[in-house]
């Protein structure tokens, strides 16, 4: 059709399954295992009316408020989205625009190439070394702006502070934005680097440390100046980005630092018990910092693997693609969940090597 010469097309971005089986075990997208802080469902059971009748604030102040009281800050310091997904993609938007290419690794957040297609910017990838660590040196070269995620997704690998000043410092003079939407698991944040580096932009999510992905929430720190960027092309893309609940949820949740703690160290808890269970399995992966395990099977191929967890209703995510196509990327659950999956894929490993060696 001669229309669809004028269409936007774009590939666009496969999130994980979202299956709704009554016993499945959901690894697969690095949702928090645990319920949100408990004020948070108080607040669910207090709703009115009135939070869907009425527009929200436009501005999110309450939550723009109180995670600046929360990070330090100062509030035209922070933005807010629906999810950081929508925060990144607005950051894509308004900083990266034409010219010179956008770098990011080889390997990282699949959503990252989606926009960069979507909003015709030109992009390189840096390829990642044979540990899947980021090369700094790579990140040194004309280019129109940086994006990585710390830890990366979905290698779990976690950078330090330096390579990431290191890379920010050799690019003053575009926008870098690191996504820290896996920090809260043992990482230190980039966060005091904005105060010196007015150009670097730190994300993270609501999502994954805080138990609320579904209600998205996302937010952005960096300088007022990047801010007020963002905002102005927020304002004039959709006022209302945030709805009523999410403000009210999301203040709520901040508010609980004891149970935020308990929860986030719970999970950094077994996800190292599990590193060294799956080690003794055979299993070898890069040292995660974040909420999920990046393993490889020195015998089995992880596409089958995959297939045989699903058979079981154990949801784990696999992608097809050059350099990680052995490798799964398995959430950390709860003990009980892990436990489930840790024994599965024992008596699946000794059954099929028992057949290999037969
Ligand atoms: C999960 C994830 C996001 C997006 O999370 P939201 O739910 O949109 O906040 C962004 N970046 C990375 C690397 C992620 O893994």
């Amino acid at each position: 059709m001669k229309w669809e010469e004028n269409v936007r097309r774009v590939v666009p971005y496969v999130p994980g399954e979202q299956p709704n089986k009554p016993n499945m075990i959901k690894l697969n997208t690095n949702e928090c295992p645990y319920p949100p802080a408990p004020g948070v469902q108080k607040a669910i059971a207090g709703m009115q009316s009135e939070d869907f009748r009425l527009y929200p604030d436009p501005g999110a102040e309450v939550l723009v408020q109180g995670l600046a009281d929360y990070y330090g800050l100062k509030k035209e310091q922070v933005f807010v989205g629906v999810g950081s997904d929508d925060v990144i993609s607005m950051a894509f938007l308004t900083f990266f625009q034409g010219g010179k290419p956008i770098l990011f690794p080889d390997i990282t957040y699949s959503f990252y190439d989606v926009w960069a297609q979507l909003y015709r910017i030109p992009y390189e990838t840096c390829a990642l070394d044979e540990d899947f660590r980021i090369r700094p040196e790579d990140y040194k070269r004309a280019n129109g702006g940086v994006i990585f995620p710390n830890p990366n997704a979905p290698t779990g690998v976690y950078e330090s502070l330096e390579l990431v000043e290191e890379i920010v410092q050799a690019n003053r003079d575009v926008v870098v934005i690191v996504d820290e939407a896996y920090i809260d698991f043992g990482g230190k944040t980039a966060l005091p680097l904005i105060e010196k580096y007015d150009n670097l932009l730190v994300v993270q999510t609501f999502s994954k440390s805080r138990a609320m992905a579904g209600m998205r929430i996302g937010f952005a720190m960096g300088s007022e100046k990047l801010i007020g960027y963002l905002n102005d092309v927020k304002f004039s893309f959709n006022s209302y980005t945030m709805n009523r609940p999410a403000l009210a949820l999301g203040i709520e949740a901040l508010k609980d630092k004891a149970y935020f703690g308990e929860i986030t160290g719970k999970i950094i808890a077994t996800r190292e018990r599990v590193k060294r269970e799956l080690k003794t399995l055979g299993f070898t992966f890069p040292d995660s910092l974040a909420n999920f395990i990046f393993a490889s099977h020195q015998q089995l191929p992880a596409q089958e693997i995959f297939r045989a967890l699903k058979e079981k209703d154990i949801y784990v995510r696999y992608w097809n693609k050059p350099r990680i196509n052995n490798f799964l990327r398995i959430t950390v659950g709860t003990d009980e969940e892990m436990e489930i999956l840790l024994s599965f894929l024992k008596e699946y490993i000794n059954k099929r090597m028992g057949e290999k060696t037969c």
